[in-house]
């Protein structure tokens, strides 16, 4: 059985003060026993803050991720981070191919696949986003770009059981609009398949999130599909309240 897994992708959002307040509230709201319930949970705030909230987190059962990386160790990378850097800071998780990284910075496949193999080599667990655009729905181009990025992300990785892939349909992202469970049941199945293809074991045990304006009232409907194995949840997670029912939603 594939444990259940809650993201929280913070994005350019948070203060020390916010994180703290957002932390303590949402510990208090999930109590004790949450690390050892059938869920992991990860918070990814902004880089400047990994030292604090690995701090405030100690104690939760909650656990630390990266909304991104670079693909090189070290070097003149001017504003660059490393895996092993976001490790050192207590990182075990990073986002990788978020569509906003894909959009606003161009990110290609082959990057993506290259940041997929760092976070490896640094003994972080990648998070592989894959998602179409609404145009591309539109255009029943949607299995098609989603198979393509995943092959393309996961072309060269040595190990797709340490891997996690998150499906984030572009339009439902941060607009409010989120995929029926079955729409999204249909991606996550056709997905498995992809990487039962790859590798047939892995393919069983890997975790495919999804993303895409999941909230607390949408996120029991969502997890009761049999390929949706957890949440990447952006603007929710910066609610204490909203994020820790989704957790609970998780913790069935
Ligand atoms: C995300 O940023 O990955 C995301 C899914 O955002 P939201 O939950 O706000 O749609």
């Amino acid at each position: 059985m594939r444990q259940m897994l809650v993201m929280a992708n913070w994005k350019l959002n948070g203060s020390s003060a916010e994180n703290e307040t957002l932390l303590r509230s949402l510990s208090d709201r999930l109590g004790d026993g949450i690390g050892s319930r059938n869920v992991q949970s990860v918070i990814c705030p902004p880089f400047p803050y990994l030292g604090q909230v690995n701090t405030l987190l100690e104690g939760t059962g909650l656990e630390l991720g990266a909304q991104d990386c670079s693909h090189s160790v070290s070097g003149a990378y001017t504003g660059e981070i490393s895996t092993e850097m976001l490790a050192d800071c207590g990182c075990r998780w990073v986002i990788v191919g978020h569509s906003e990284r894909r959009q606003y910075h161009q990110e290609s496949d082959a990057l993506i696949a290259a940041k997929a193999v760092a976070a490896l080599r640094a003994g972080l667990t990648p998070v592989v986003c894959v998602g179409e655009t609404q145009e591309q729905r539109e255009a029943g181009e949607a299995e098609a770009v989603v198979e393509r990025q995943l092959r393309g992300a996961l072309a060269d990785l040595p190990d797709l059981a340490a891997v996690v892939v998150a499906y984030e349909p572009v339009w439902a992202i941060g607009t409010g609009l989120t995929a029926t469970p079955e729409l999204a049941q249909e991606m996550h199945s056709m997905l498995r398949s992809v990487l039962s293809a790859m590798d047939e074991s892995a393919a069983q045990n890997m975790r495919i999130l999804y993303g895409g304006s999941v909230k607390a009232d949408n996120a029991a409907s969502l997890f009761a599909e049999a390929d949706i194995d957890g949440a990447l949840v952006g603007g929710a997670s910066l609610d204490a309240e909203a994020f820790a029912a989704i957790i609970e939603a998780a913790a069935y």
